[in-house]
């Protein structure tokens, strides 16, 4: 589930960003959300091979959902090799990616707790965040990184189910897991929640999960706000285009896949791994004044 090359250079060589990775044109390839890492082709790069620490997270522990796969898996190893201990939240079906992100983590000499269960079951919400806080010994980074995504032509297509379990997994999710989490967070913890591009520039047919993730940038002014006076600070990150599993399991039209990314200022979609360093920007405390904050990472896209 790693781009494969042990000779990679890390995420501290210097390279032209055009060039630190090809690009990629996927074939057409269909699973079922949420899909399996390991079946990908190719391979994205979650930073097995390619991210180096650099000590900035030493002691740390950290609950990443979603941590199984793509971003929130890459989150979890750069943490690791930064030296934190790392929890992970997946779906059942996701057991084995999540297995070898959690290899990963125990190779980089760090502890890896896994949490399997349905974000869109609020009792799960509460109850992962007491286990990842009984395993762990307590809990400084929370990242808010889970989401579903599902591709439909146009909103006469979502079915009430699909735009519920959407709100469900990536927004309401988010508050109750964050809600659970307060009583344990210290001053000098950081709360990070993943939103997109898409709340800035939502497709047409992603109309449900464009919303949420302009509800995920609004929660996260506001709760900075709330929370800045106690010493925890909120920021969130806004991906581009990045080859993960969510995109060819029905996050995007089967044949828009060949051509995914290339319209990003450098031509290529992101690999996972190149969001790693914005999260762990604002994990550690080298982000001490930066607070409500969304660090776009989207190969050169216009936002505001
Ligand atoms: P991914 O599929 O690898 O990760 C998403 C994870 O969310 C899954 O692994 C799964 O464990 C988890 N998840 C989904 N529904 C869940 C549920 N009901 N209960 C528990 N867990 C659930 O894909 P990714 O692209 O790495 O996604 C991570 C985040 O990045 C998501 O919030 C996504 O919206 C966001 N994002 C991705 C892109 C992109 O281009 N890949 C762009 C912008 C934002
Ligand atoms: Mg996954």
């Amino acid at each position: 589930m790693t781009a494969d090359s042990s000779n990679q250079a890390d995420q501290l060589t210097f390279v032209s960003p055009v060039d630190r990775y090809p690009s990629i044109s996927p074939p057409e390839q269909h699973q079922e959300e949420p899909g399996i890492e390991s079946e990908m082709v190719p391979q994205p790069d979650i930073g097995e091979f390619s991210y180096r620490g650099t000590g900035r997270l030493i002691g740390r522990k950290a609950l990443v959902t979603g941590g199984d796969s793509g971003i929130g898996a890459a989150t979890a190893i750069a943490f690791a090799r930064e030296g934190a201990d790392v929890a992970i939240t997946y779906l059942p079906a996701e057991e084995s990616d999540a297995q070898e992100v959690a290899r990963i983590i125990s190779e980089s000499g760090r502890r890896a707790v896994t949490i399997p269960g349905d974000l869109v079951d609020p009792t799960f919400c509460s109850q992962l965040v007491g286990l990842a806080v009984a395993e762990l010994g307590g809990l400084d980074i929370l990242v808010n990184n889970a989401g579903k995504q599902l591709a439909r032509e146009g909103l006469a297509d979502i079915p009430d189910e699909q735009m519920m379990q959407t709100f469900e997994a990536n927004i309401f999710a988010m508050f109750r897991v964050t809600r659970a989490a307060l009583p344990h967070l210290q001053a000098g913890s950081t709360i990070i929640n993943t939103t997109s591009i898409q709340a800035y520039q939502p497709s047409p047919t992603l109309l449900d999960y464009a919303s949420t993730k302009a509800a995920i940038n609004n929660f996260s002014k506001g709760l900075a706000e709330e929370l800045a006076p106690k010493g925890i600070r909120v920021n969130a990150v806004a991906p581009g285009p990045i080859w993960t599993v969510l995109q060819p399991s029905e996050g995007q039209p089967t044949e828009d896949l060949p051509s995914f990314g290339k319209s990003t200022g450098l031509g290529r979609a992101g690999q996972p791994t190149e969001l790693a360093p914005a999260y762990v920007f604002l994990a550690s405390p080298e982000s001490s004044y930066v607070v409500g904050a969304t660090l776009h990472v989207n190969g050169g896209q216009p936002t505001p």
